[in-house]
């Protein structure tokens, strides 16, 4: 009742102010709409009325038509439309309440649940006689038919011809608003608002690419006149987004490509002599060819800014360390971040090794990382500042904490998932304008470069060193566990090493230590007496963690007990066996770079996950594990189960979210803005002509804080 009163007042207000006709106009103006509601509206990040025009149903119903419940299959998702019959609460066991409520639609009763939520009897027993309208997932079985926490509203045919009769906008809601309030609200600013909405896209573009107008595409996206209408105002307003989107990474990348932004490196004159000294083997046709484009990328006037991706084990160390050869005999430093201490001081260990190599004019390599003391961190930082120090490799706090470089030429940055992307913006505003090599082992699904990652370059190391024989990976059950002991045994027996890799333990570090020791010791001493059994984890000293890891290389260790401290940078080839505890507590692509660490010498090598995989979920990561060995496959997989936000953390990257467009969904519309944006940004870089002033416009608020724009 407070919302109907609430509504009058709203239409009073509305007859005798002035409303300002503006789709900036707050969206307490818009007919049925007060200020209680518009409250509400507030948590759905509705504010004005073009956020109103631009809230996007979330699905759509046809009403046209209605499953019959006799006809329900278990699992499928449908709209069933019935009467309410009775409403009831059940106890069950573990205490909780769970809702009864049976709905008739002339075929049979269907009976929707809700756990815990005891108001709902009584809500519907004053619906008793009323029809209903639920959509969810069906499950069949001992109980009938049945669809647990559906989403539902009452159906009024006559009352209401926006939720009746018709293909019906399904929006997402929150407490204190109904669907068919929404509609309404929807469809009356619709009449009045809709022929502001301006239209951003150049005409040429559009009859070129034969996409809706935007106010037709508006309205069809929220009261379609048709199937075909609804496709093509989606595809309109998927355009958009992207479009606008690739327009600010095209403007980022022209901006970063312009002269005399970057350092313009020379190839030293004995590049690849110096090379062949510091490395132990020959490159790969695929690192050779990397290496050229990095070589072809530092030795123009521009900035570098170039993703590396190879899979565990490709060799991107090496590449790396030819990068910096060019950067270091041009007189300039490189920087390596790595994403944790562990890793920096992995690759600090097997960088200053390969630097060690080359006899004459040696190359100073450094490390820096926050737990270092502070008077030898004063050393290292002025080596840094004098120059002294050429290569310099840490953690993220290299670029954040006032690290003062003599002349930094190169950033190289690894594990790019773990930083944001604004990172490199704020090298930028130090002033510092370094070439910029990203490096990710976890390969990057085509979604994300062509979105997240689209401003940069891209270079693919997809060729193994040679003699690599593929995993073979095994998921066993808990019960299995002395078998593959066994098999353990028998590889040790032949020479090899062994790595175990203990439970994933998230909510601290100390009991994650606790869980490896304790495995540590059982194994030492239930499993294998006579063998040497060692123990490496995040809580250890570093001097600890070398002497370990120092142990293990020269095959003083036979089985490493650890914790994922080993995810990334170990190497050790003669371990050709890997068992991973509670396999399913690891997401897929952490249990890939797991299995990376073996593999990585001429003998076959095997990883075998333990695990009882008790959902879906784990099940498809293990069978994608045992399937494949590759990071393609098990990225794109990855992306699937978690989504891309949870995956990259568009958030981290400062990418806005996209409202309609689903980059997996969409990517043949993707690439064909990608395509235009980046035609139109090399013919008007600063979107400068006319036609493109309302786009400009808009773009530059929705990408503002993603310092992607740099429009002079
Ligand atoms: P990534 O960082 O891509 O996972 P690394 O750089 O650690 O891979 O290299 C993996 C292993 O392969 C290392 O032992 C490295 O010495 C070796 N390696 C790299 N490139 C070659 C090559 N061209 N030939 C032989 N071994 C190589
Ligand atoms: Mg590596």
């Amino acid at each position: 009742m407070a919302e109907q009163a609430a509504a009058n007042v709203g239409r009073k207000m509305s007859a005798s102010v002035a409303v300002p006709r503006s789709l900036d106009s707050e969206v307490q103006y818009v007919k049925g709409v007060g200020p209680r509601l518009a409250g509400v509206l507030g948590k759905l990040g509705i504010f004005t009325v073009r956020d109103l025009l631009f809230h996007f149903p979330r699905r759509y119903e046809d009403r046209t038509r209605f499953a019959r419940v006799a006809s329900l299959e278990h699992g499928e998702t449908a709209t069933v439309r019935g009467t309410v019959i009775t409403a009831d609460n059940v106890q069950t066991r573990g205490r909780l309440v769970l809702t009864k409520v049976a709905v008739d639609d002339g075929s049979g009763v269907i009976v929707l649940t809700w756990f815990n939520q005891k108001f709902r009897k009584d809500q519907f027993l004053k619906l008793r006689g009323k029809e209903v309208i639920a959509y969810g997932a069906v499950q069949t079985g001992r109980w009938g038919v049945e669809m647990a926490s559906p989403e539902w509203e009452l159906y009024s045919e006559s009352a209401d011809p926006l939720s009746s009769g018709r293909v019906v906008p399904v929006y997402s809601l929150t407490e204190g608003v109904f669907q068919s309030n929404l509609r309404r609200i929807i469809s009356g600013a619709l009449d009045i608002f809709v022929s502001l909405v301006e239209e951003i896209l150049p005409e040429d573009l559009r009859n070129r690419l034969d996409l809706m107008d935007a106010r037709e595409a508006i309205r069809n996206i929220h009261f379609p006149e048709s199937d075909a209408a609804l496709e093509a105002a989606r595809k309109r307003l998927v355009f958009e987004e992207l479009f606008l989107l690739q327009l600010a990474l095209a403007m980022r990348k022209h901006g970063m490509e312009a002269p005399g932004c970057g350092i313009t490196f020379e190839m030293p004159s004995n590049f690849e002599e110096d090379l062949g000294q510091i490395l132990p083997f020959e490159l790969t046709g695929a690192q050779k060819r990397v290496v050229k484009e990095i070589a072809t990328d530092m030795t123009r006037p521009v900035c570098m800014n170039r993703l590396l991706q190879g899979d565990v084990g490709s060799g991107k160390t090496a590449v790396a360390v030819a990068a910096m050869l060019i950067a270091v005999r041009n007189g300039y430093q490189a920087a390596l971040m790595a994403p944790t201490e562990i890793l920096a001081e992995q690759h600090y260990l097997n960088i200053s090794r390969l630097f060690g190599n080359l006899d004459m004019m040696g190359i100073r390599v450094d490390l820096l990382t926050g737990s270092l003391r502070s008077k030898h961190r004063q050393e290292v930082n002025e080596r840094i500042a004098s120059g002294q120090t050429q290569v310099v490799i840490g953690t993220h706090a290299l670029i954040q904490e006032g690290v003062e470089f003599h002349r930094l030429g190169l950033v190289i940055v690894d594990e790019q998932h773990r930083f944001g992307v604004l990172q490199r913006a704020a090298l930028m505003e130090k002033g510092l304008s370094p070439d910029i090599l990203v490096m990710t082992a976890t390969p990057i699904p085509r979604t994300l470069t062509l979105t997240v990652y689209g401003d940069l370059d891209v270079s693919i190391i997809d060729e193994l060193p040679p003699g690599r024989k593929p995993i073979r990976t095994h998921w066993k059950q808990i019960g299995e566990r002395r078998k593959v002991y066994q098999a353990m045994r028998t590889l040790i027996d032949q020479g090899r090493q062994a790595y175990v890799v203990c439970p994933l333990i998230e909510e601290s570090e100390k009991l994650q230590a606790r869980a490896a020791t304790d495995l540590a010791e059982s194994l030492q001493h239930e499993v294998f007496p006579d063998l040497r059994v060692g123990l490496l984890h995040g809580q250890m000293k570093t001097e600890e963690k070398d002497d370990v890891m120092t142990a293990f290389r020269k095959g003083e260790i036979d089985i490493l007990v650890s914790t994922t401290v080993i995810e990334v940078g170990v190497d050790v080839p003669n371990a050709t066996v890997m068992v991973i505890e509670d396999a399913d507590r690891f997401g897929l692509a952490q249990l890939h770079q797991l299995r990376g660490r073996v593999g990585r010498g001429g003998e076959q090598s095997y990883c075998v996950m333990i695990c009882e995989g008790n959902s879906q979920d784990s099940i498809k990561r293990m069978t994608t594990m045992s399937s494949t060995n590759d990071g393609f496959v098990i990225a794109e997989e990855d992306l699937k189960l978690r989504g891309p936000g949870e995956f990259y953390g568009t958030r981290q990257s400062g990418m806005p979210g996209l409202t309609i467009a689903d980059i997996f969904r969409d990517i043949p519309i993707l690439e064909i803005a990608r395509k235009e944006a980046f035609e139109t940004i090399e013919k008007d870089p600063n979107l400068s002509n006319a036609a493109f002033a309302r786009l400009r416009r808009d773009l530059l608020k929705k990408y503002e804080a993603f310092e992607l724009v740099t429009v002079s």
